[in-house]
């Protein structure tokens, strides 16, 4: 059974003019005669809506996108693009195409994604529709979760068993010593998962703690160089296992996401040359614009995760310091958090960064 598997991100028409973003992850599956298949793949023409061929271009209304084994092959308005007599129609009227979204912060550590590799993946495919591909998910990046049951999710989508977006993964996180953070020792994990949380004390240990995420299968290396051990404070990560994580994740040629948290956190960062910033700082005591600017100029990219903060006590802080570093230039990257708060909705996270500016 041969079978294509189109990933666009549909948003009902209707509501576009509104800020209630609709957006539906749409899967189409072509079963085709075996023998011809094989020597001519499987065609699907989604027809009749508007779509964003790219976020500069101009929109085309009344749309032809004709897919054949799974890539798209022409697309244009629909008087002028050819669609094969074989292909299957999708009628798309009052419906918007987009390309597939990123979420750069997720996270697959929910206790349904626990037996990954056993559970019915008519289950997965519909936690994943839940949280992910029904609002244009196709690219995401697991940000911290166990590399076993996230792997074998990422493995049952890429052979076409489960439908899902492309998955990047960072395994588990590496931790300061005794800086698990307080809001995971609040009995959500088990005591024994916890003990397991890599906390380095020393670069070889960190080495050591890099090499085992990246043997296991993650793409990314992830830090807390700043944790929130207590409430209201912050535990930076020793800059030498900093240093030591990053070098080793580089030489593999993996980039480091950071957890800052707060100036300290910020500062070990940049000593250590992290690549992505998972979170706006939300710790703003003492943060400066020449903090900000220092981080733009090691061309670190921000994860602003405003869903998140936007009911923090200093929101007004956290979304001008966002706004303060789009406005100098800061490479910002769309990201939830989602699977570790479970506001799977995005049209926060798209207002907050408006209002951030
Ligand atoms: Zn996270």
């Amino acid at each position: 059974m041969d079978k294509v598997r189109v990933a666009l991100g549909l948003i009902t028409a209707p509501v576009v003019t509104s800020a209630l973003l609709v957006l539906v992850g749409l899967s189409v599956g072509v079963v085709g005669p075996t023998v011809s298949a094989q020597l001519r793949p499987p065609v699907v023409a989604l027809v009749g809506g508007r779509v964003y061929a790219s976020p500069a271009a101009t929109p085309i209304d009344n749309a032809a996108v004709v897919i054949e084994g799974g890539r798209i092959v022409s697309i244009g308005p629909r008087a002028q693009v050819r669609v094969p007599p074989t292909a299957r129609i999708i009628d798309c009227p009052n419906k918007v195409l987009v390309a597939g979204f990123q979420n750069s912060h997720v996270h697959f550590s929910e206790p349904h994604w626990a037996g990954a590799a056993t559970q019915p993946a008519a289950v997965l495919t519909a936690h994943l529709q839940r949280m992910l591909t029904r609002y244009g998910f196709t690219t995401v990046v697991d940000t911290g979760s166990f590399l076993p049951d996230t792997t074998a999710l990422r493995r049952r989508i890429e052979s076409g068993e489960i439908e899902g977006p492309r998955i990047l993964t960072a395994g588990s996180p590496l931790y300061p010593p005794n800086g698990i953070p307080y809001y995971l020792r609040d009995g959500s994990i088990p005591p024994d998962l916890l003990r397991q949380l890599p906390q380095p004390a020393t670069a070889a240990d960190a080495v050591r703690e890099v090499a085992r995420n990246l043997d296991g299968g993650a793409d990314i290396i992830k830090l807390l160089t700043g944790s929130w051990v207590e409430r209201g404070r912050v535990l930076p990560m020793p800059q030498t296992v900093a240093i030591a994580a990053v070098q080793e994740a580089h030489r593999r040629g993996a980039l480091v996401f950071a957890h800052t948290s707060s100036p300290a956190g910020l500062e070990v960062t940049l000593a250590a040359g992290v690549d992505v910033v998972a979170h706006a700082l939300d710790d703003t005591r003492g943060l400066t614009p020449g903090l900000l600017r220092r981080m733009k100029e090691a061309r670190i990219a921000m994860i602003p995760t405003l869903t998140l903060f936007a009911s923090a006590q200093n929101a007004a802080e956290i979304f001008k310091e966002v706004g303060e570093y789009a406005a100098q230039g800061g490479d910002i990257l769309f990201g939830t958090d989602v699977g570790y708060h479970q506001m799977y909705d995005t049209r926060l996270e798209f207002a907050s960064l408006g209002k951030a500016g």
